[in-house]
């Protein structure tokens, strides 16, 4: 047995086993892999060669592993969904790194589990490598999130309605896979045993200065409020804001029809099965705190045995979000624009005049001449009479986001087979902050609208 394989621990499975379903992958025909992390791998305190070795990446699960689904239900789109889970996905383990930090690894597109419901199990090329892309580019934006390890192929082809595609298995890390939705599942379906024992693995692994359920709760509260600030900052666009799709820990996960925002507009929407703009762009931090509340809601006999009371504790906390968010996001903006304090009238008179002038999010922070961006001069100046930058902003906004354009561009090639342009957006939104020479066509926005096909 590798290392990789022996390493591998189960203490969400041991904790809750009402909430996992044993479960092993569909053997794959002939795996390759077409992208291997090994900085991740490093830094997780693996060795690449032994990892690469051992098939956890490939998507063959060795002997000695013992996967499991992951029982979860959730909102999709504010619909309630009693029993979702790890349709095509799998918790092979947990590693804990050298800093004896935890996290799962984790197998997505591997074969149908008891969870599948009409799907097929499998994963396509283009998602994978666009999950894969997505997690280094928000991670080198210092947002916290999911990675991949590794995508390969599998050998076979899976049928979408596109027709047939190159199928694929992602591994990924994160610091773990508990969402809101693994709380509504085992409040509604599994008791409240269940719910304080997920609690307490929530509360050790990711909140471990709670100091009882409603302070845990906080502690969630406060963290996707930092988190979708952050995504705010630079134009991120989840896409599938599902409660199944927001963590416990405060990481991004679940990369879907995501995208980065070119010219600012709060309504901007990607995703293609996104019709009433659920999910745009303006509309993620009150999303957010909605996800947040069914939390609340499958918190509350932890909160207090008294329904009223543990309703009114809850609410209080919910109601945080919008605070901590706004501090969140007003601090960020304040070192976007150079300045020592924030000043949310200043912000707000440069986000209507940024819609109103149709400017490039990303550019406007970065650009050398950012009057030019504008085609009423007169308006721009008026608002930058007031605008007094004192601190150096090269290291808080980047040159590079994975332009939609461009990441469409590189994931059509890699489906057929050219690795080259994937390979060059991967380094260049490896270092978002640093100027590229030669790679001036990254910076520049696409000429939209564009449409992310909700492809999976
Ligand atoms: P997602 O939209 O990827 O967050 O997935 C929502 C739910 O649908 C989860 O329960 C997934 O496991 C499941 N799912 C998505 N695609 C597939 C598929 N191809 N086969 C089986 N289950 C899937
Ligand atoms: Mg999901
Ligand atoms: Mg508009």
């Amino acid at each position: 047995m590798s290392t990789a394989v022996s390493q591998l621990e189960h203490t969400y499975a041991d904790a809750v086993p009402d909430l996992v379903v044993h479960w092993t992958a569909a053997r794959t025909t002939n795996p390759s892999a077409v992208v291997v992390n090994d900085d991740l791998a490093a830094e997780l305190g693996r060795d690449p060669a032994d990892l690469r070795e051992s098939g956890l990446l490939t998507g063959t699960v060795p002997e000695g592993v013992q996967p499991v689904a992951m029982a979860y239900s959730g909102h999709q789109f504010g619909m309630y969904q009693p029993r979702l889970g790890d349709g095509r996905a799998l918790l092979l383990g947990e590693l804990v790194d050298p800093q004896g930090r935890r996290h799962d690894l984790h197998l997505k597109g591997s074969g149908r589990t008891p969870f599948a419901r009409g799907g097929d199990g499998k994963a396509a090329l283009g998602p994978m490598l666009r999950e894969y892309l997505m997690g280094e580019a928000m991670h080198a934006l210092g947002i916290p999130t999911s990675r991949g390890l590794a995508v390969s192929l599998t050998g076979e082809d899976v049928p979408r309605d596109t027709g047939l595609l190159p199928g694929a298995v992602l591994a990924r890390v994160a610091s773990s896979h508990l969402r809101v939705g693994t709380f509504q599942y085992a409040a509604a379906s599994a008791g409240p045993d269940v719910v304080r024992a997920l609690a307490d693995h929530a509360i050790a692994r990711h909140h471990p200065e709670s100091t009882g359920y409603l302070d845990f709760y906080r502690r969630v509260v406060h963290a996707q409020a930092a988190l979708v600030a952050q995504w705010m900052l630079v134009g991120f666009v989840h896409g599938v804001m599902n409660t199944d799709n927001t963590t416990i820990s405060g990481e991004t996960i679940d990369y879907g029809p995501c995208a980065f925002m070119d010219r600012y507009d709060p309504q901007t929407v990607f995703s293609s099965i996104d019709h009433a703009g659920r999910y745009a762009y303006g509309h993620q931090p009150p999303i957010a705190r909605w996800n947040l509340a069914r939390l609340g809601e499958a918190l509350l006999p932890l909160i207090d045995p008294d329904t009223d009371r543990a309703i009114e504790q809850a609410t209080a906390v919910v109601q945080e979000f919008g605070e901590v968010y706004e501090r969140h996001f007003q601090a960020g903006m304040a070192a976007k624009l150079g300045l020592r304090d924030p000043d949310p009238d200043l912000v707000a008179d440069l986000l209507a005049l940024l819609h109103a002038q149709q400017v490039d999010w990303t550019t406007f922070f970065r650009a050398e001449n950012p009057r030019d961006l504008f085609l009423d001069r007169d308006a721009y100046d008026a608002w930058a009479a007031r605008w007094h930058p004192e601190l150096d902003r090269e290291h808080v906004n980047p040159v590079y986001v994975p332009r939609n354009h461009l990441v469409d561009e590189a994931l059509t090639a890699a489906e057929q087979g050219d690795l080259g342009p994937f390979q060059e957006i991967l380094e260049v939104v490896s270092r978002p902050y640093t100027v590229q020479p030669g790679r001036e066509r990254y910076a520049e926005p696409g000429s939209g609208p564009f449409v992310t096909y909700c492809g999976t």
